[in-house]
């Protein structure tokens, strides 16, 4: 018998997406076209916001955020150490610097406290992360970003069909992000959303996303050259999403609910099989916030160290299991310690959870015998790193 490996994540795509996309495909509309407006249109109702930018992926709408925000040399973002390193290398793309503060120990979220702590009067932004798609805070950094006459902007690249305080993960920042990498709850394969209710904002995107032109639809037959195809108002970028993401992107958002449904399955079958084991701290969501899966990230108890923790990932692995480390501190990341001379220490809480994270194998194609197989081997891991050290076999 083969042993065939169980990934870590993996995209949900049926027959419909397929056709979405073969329907593309025949028409000869590859960029510019009518998908990209359907996705858009679908964000919006999903969300309750009033606008939405397709963009090549979530790096490049948080690019874009930042620039439409006007923020630049000299300013300063607080953000969180605890996340994909993205979101703070787009605080760097333009020239800014991120002000990193400590986590909640609960909701991995930055602490609310905190980040009231760290605005001084270069803090242009509070750009926070739904990390690990725990909703957790939102309401509050929204309402503190308001008490400073600042924008937040909510990096929702994790968080697609969250909640928190009520209202859906994406409609908290001034501007939001989503992400669509085949990791994340949906997939354009790479792509992208900016999501707003700010007509201004919207359109500097729009314009950004496409090498500077003017925000208007006029831009020629699916993009051939012709007038207002060679007017530049601004310094632009190419971010666009091509027809064939957004189709994609229209099928899965009509499967949304599916495949968050289907998702939330495999959190259950992980939370039944793993909430006896006294070693592991599964996956906290407060009483406020529903949680989008997006990964399903267990952490050891806090007498195990990092060490232990690549132990146990490595053996996961030897088994073709395939757990990760999420996330690895950023501001440890050589090109930040570098940079602004951040070490051990600087943010005891953020690291000592990150040293003890485990991603499990998260994605909708999973079987509850795959489920208890990863669970198993986690637990026999777990065991054999507690009997090294002279501890019962529990
Ligand atoms: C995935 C992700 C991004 C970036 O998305 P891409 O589409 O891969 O560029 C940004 N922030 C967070 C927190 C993410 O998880």
């Amino acid at each position: 018998m083969s042993v065939s490996e169980i990934k870590l994540a993996g995209p949900d795509i049926t027959e419909h997406e397929i056709a979405l996309v073969e329907q593309v495909l025949r028409s000869g509309r590859l960029s510019i076209g009518p998908m990209l407006e359907r996705f858009e249109d679908a964000m919006c109702l999903r969300l309750g916001r009033t606008r939405a930018v397709g963009v090549s992926s979530g790096t490049a709408g948080l690019h874009l955020a930042l620039v439409a925000l006007g923020i630049g040399p000299g300013d300063e973002v607080v953000t969180t150490p605890f996340s994909f390193i993205a979101s703070a290398n787009v605080i760097l793309y333009v020239g800014a610097r991120p002000v990193f503060v400590d986590v909640d120990p609960k909701s991995l979220n930055m602490d609310p406290a905190r980040v009231e702590q760290a605005i001084t009067p270069r803090t242009k932004a509070i750009l926070a992360v739904e990390a690990l798609g725990n909703p957790s805070h939102m309401a509050e950094y929204e309402a503190i970003a308001k008490r400073h006459e600042i924008p937040l902007i909510e990096d929702s690249c994790e968080a697609l069909g969250g909640r928190n305080a009520g209202r859906p993960c994406g409609s908290f920042g001034r501007v939001s992000v989503f992400g669509f990498y085949p990791n994340k709850q949906i997939t354009t394969g790479e792509g992208g959303m900016i999501v707003t209710d700010d007509d201004r904002l919207a359109d500097r995107c729009l314009s950004l996303r496409n090498q500077g032109r003017p925000a208007s639809k006029d831009v020629g037959d699916g993009g051939i050259a012709t007038g207002s195809w060679l007017a530049h108002e601004r310094l632009g970028f190419n971010y666009r999403m091509d027809e064939m993401s957004a189709a994609l992107g229209v099928g899965q958002m009509d499967r949304l609910d599916k495949i968050l449904a289907k998702r939330g399955a495999v959190a259950d079958m992980y939370f039944s099989a793993l909430s006896g084991n006294a070693h592991l701290v599964l996956p906290n969501v407060d009483d406020r916030s529903e949680m989008s899966w997006f990964v399903f990230v267990p952490r050891l108890e806090s007498t195990f160290g990092g060490e232990e923790r690549d132990r146990i990932i490595a053996g996961m692995r030897r088994h073709e299991i395939g757990a990760a480390n999420y996330f690895p501190c950023i501001h440890l990341q050589p090109f930040y310690r570098e940079r602004f001379g951040y070490k051990e220490g600087d943010f005891p809480i953020a690291e000592r959870v990150s040293q003890r994270t485990i991603a499990l194998p998260f994605h909708t194609g999973l079987t509850p015998q795959d489920i208890d197989l990863v669970s198993q081997t986690l637990e026999l891991m777990i065991a054999r790193e507690t009997h090294l050290r002279g501890e019962e076999w529990s």
